[in-house]
């Protein structure tokens, strides 16, 4: 070897903050003294108008992130993934709050979410480190010392959504619906990252990643998956809830979006047939798929899909979607899915959302 560049030596630190802002855990909320990964800021249910449910708290207003909270092994590369898991998940939510989106108290999920994942990850990691550190075991004796190749193959198979990324699921909050209409969209599970998966956008015949159609720009994604005849059916599934979500006072479009805003600058729905796109006509769309945006008001023509019926595999098999009665996939800011509810669960939806924004 020529040249060292950089070397370092350093001892393994598996340390956690209690909390990642300057709020006691005996300050939050009416849990009293809970500690913070029981904050649980449960859903009190209630329609549009049902009070939100935090009560007086204490307001959050110093928070750390990354390795200031949070410090374990670099074995399953997960340090400053994480680090930015928590500026991302901080970040949607601040802009909420300072655009008055959302009420100030949204704040307090910041830690209750991330500090109970960072535990999470650390308890894993404690394993995995051990493993890593440890010999191979000799031979195929039960009496060697050391660490079973065999064993060690499976910890890191069974771990390997978490080495990837995707192993963080938040529990139910405020802002993450409980898992009741799961069965709707197995794929896509509730306080996971959404998953993406390939699907071809109508207008053009293009094949792309539905994930890539949800940028980090702090909006709400509404994924509607199609039941099997919501191409035809005026009355039910899709079209339903874009008549809802444009007519109805206790829409959460109408009642977050202010008035000048684009129709899609809080919401944005995305609509998933099961059909071909030849059997789709874009022009029979409701408006709401086709809204009029910008400066020029031209319409976007970007919001309607289909499966990839030809090259597949068929987004409505891959994240195991009711094929009868479709599926409304509620995506966070952060690209977390907050809720699976059926098409026609109107008063859910808006009852979701009536927890933690502020109407206009
Ligand atoms: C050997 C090694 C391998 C790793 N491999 C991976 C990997 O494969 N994948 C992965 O995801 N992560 C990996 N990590 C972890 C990753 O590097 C960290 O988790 C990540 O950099 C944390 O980012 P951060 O912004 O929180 O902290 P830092 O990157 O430490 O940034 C903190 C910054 O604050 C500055 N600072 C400190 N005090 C002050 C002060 N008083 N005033 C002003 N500035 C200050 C510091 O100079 C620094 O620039 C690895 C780490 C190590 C050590």
């Amino acid at each position: 070897m020529k040249e060292v560049p950089w070397w370092s030596v350093y001892e393994i630190g598996q340390r956690i903050c209690d909390k990642y802002d300057d709020v006691p855990a005996n300050q939050v909320g009416s849990q009293g003294n809970a500690g913070p990964s029981q904050v649980s800021l449960t859903p009190a249910g209630g329609g549009p108008g049902a009070a939100r449910p935090w009560g007086h708290l204490q307001l959050p207003r110093v928070f750390i992130a990354g390795d200031a909270c949070h410090t374990h092994s670099p074995k399953a590369g997960q340090g400053m993934n994480f680090s930015m898991q928590d500026t991302f998940n901080l970040g949607w939510k601040l802009a909420a709050v300072l655009r008055k989106q959302c009420a100030p108290e949204l704040l307090h999920t910041y830690s209750a979410e991330r500090q109970v994942v960072a535990q999470e990850l650390i308890d894993f990691d404690r394993e995995w480190a051990k493993m890593f550190s440890d010999r191979p075991k000799q031979g195929t004796g039960g009496q060697s010392e050391g660490i079973d190749p065999k064993e060690f193959q499976t910890y890191f198979e069974r771990h390997l959504r978490f080495t990837a990324g995707m192993g963080t699921r938040y529990r139910p909050s405020v802002i993450c619906g409980e898992a009741t209409h799961q069965h709707l969209a197995t794929g896509f599970v509730v306080g996971e990252r959404f998953h993406s998966a390939p699907v071809v956008r109508i207008t053009d015949a293009r094949p792309l990643q539905l994930g890539h159609a949800g940028k980090a720009d702090g909006r709400w994604r509404l994924y509607a998956f199609a039941g099997a005849n919501d191409h035809v059916n005026d009355q039910a599934g899709v079209r339903a809830l874009c008549r809802f979500l444009e007519a109805s006072p206790d829409s959460p479009v109408r009642r977050y979006t202010r008035p000048g805003q684009d129709i899609d600058a809080v919401f944005d729905l995305r609509a998933i047939f099961q059909q071909g796109h030849r059997e789709l006509a874009i022009e029979s769309m409701p408006a709401l798929l086709l809204p009029r945006k910008g400066r020029y008001g031209l319409r976007d023509y970007e919001k309607v899909f289909c499966p990839d019926l030809k090259d597949g595999p068929d987004v409505f098999d891959l994240r195991g979607i009711d094929r009868g009665r479709g599926a409304l996939v509620v995506v966070r800011p952060d690209q977390y899915t907050a809720h699976v509810l059926p098409l026609d669960a109107h008063q859910d939806l808006a009852a979701f959302f009536a927890r933690f924004m502020l109407p206009n």
